[in-house]
């Protein structure tokens, strides 16, 4: 299930507020990063208005670009969205389902189907996130939510499109933006059962990320399981020094 070089994935959120700040980030990071993007594979996701100048910061840096939601159709009367189609000249990847895009802009397993599938034949990358809430996990429903969140996010897209250009994030919703990460044994016990649920469902392999506050001091025990190709950051990898000691983390895992 792993791979040879974990990924750490950079979920920006609304943030930061300034252009300037954006590019001083993206800048920082792919300092501190250097030649470690041979070992780990990084991806920064901004917010859409910053996209373009953190492409050109990157620029042959060997770190990739994405968004962090997408609309499904390519162009017409949706005022306010993006459409993968438009994005797909700009990055390389987009984040769909997240699940502060389900709870606070009423995402639904159908829309989060659509942008996958959107995003895909686009030519994009898609990282589909899943996770179950408090209360799901204390109901021990974790198993029943990712796999029907996951069902559903698959259902119907092209088979072929799959393998290498998509990949999961299990985020257990208490434990984003919260400080309370899983426990590694819950994390890679839903991690395999995501893995299994999505090779049933579309005859391939994809890589599976964590993400659920992680930081420099915790990532390598989510990447050291044998089911966890990485994880996607939030909150912490607005700080490009604590990034930095996650990728030394990170490399460590693999060494
Ligand atoms: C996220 O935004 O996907 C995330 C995991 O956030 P945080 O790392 O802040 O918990």
């Amino acid at each position: 299930m792993s791979t040879p070089r974990p990924f750490l994935a950079a979920n920006w959120k609304l943030n930061p507020t300034t252009l300037v700040e954006a590019v001083d980030l993206a800048r920082a990071v792919a300092q501190t990063a250097g030649d470690r993007v041979g070992q780990v594979e990084l991806a920064l996701f901004p917010p859409f208005p910053w996209l373009l100048s953190v492409a050109g910061t990157l620029q042959a840096k060997g770190i990739g670009l994405g968004a962090q939601d997408c609309y499904w159709e390519p162009g017409g009367a949706y005022t306010g969205e993006v459409s993968a189609a438009m994005l797909s000249s700009l990055c390389e990847w987009v984040i769909v389902g997240h699940s502060e895009r389900r709870q606070h802009f009423c995402e639904t397993d159908e829309t989060v189907n659509r942008k996958a599938a959107a995003a895909l034949s686009a030519g994009l990358k898609v990282i589909i996130c899943v996770g179950e809430r408090a209360e799901q996990f204390d109901a021990g429903e974790t198993e029943t939510v990712v796999e029907s969140q996951l069902r559903a996010a698959l259902r119907g897209l092209d088979r072929d499109l799959i393998p290498g250009r998509v990949v999961v994030a299990y985020e257990p919703v208490w434990a984003i933006g919260t400080g309370r990460n899983a426990d590694p044994g819950h994390a890679g016990r839903t991690m395999e059962l995501a893995h299994t649920v999505v090779t049933s469902e579309s005859g391939a392999s994809v890589r599976m990320l964590y993400g659920g506050s992680v930081k420099g001091d915790n990532v390598a025990s989510y990447v050291g399981l044998a089911a966890c190709d990485g994880c996607l950051v939030g909150g912490a990898s607005l700080d490009s020094e604590e990034f930095s000691r996650m990728i030394e983390a990170v490399v460590e895992v693999g060494a």
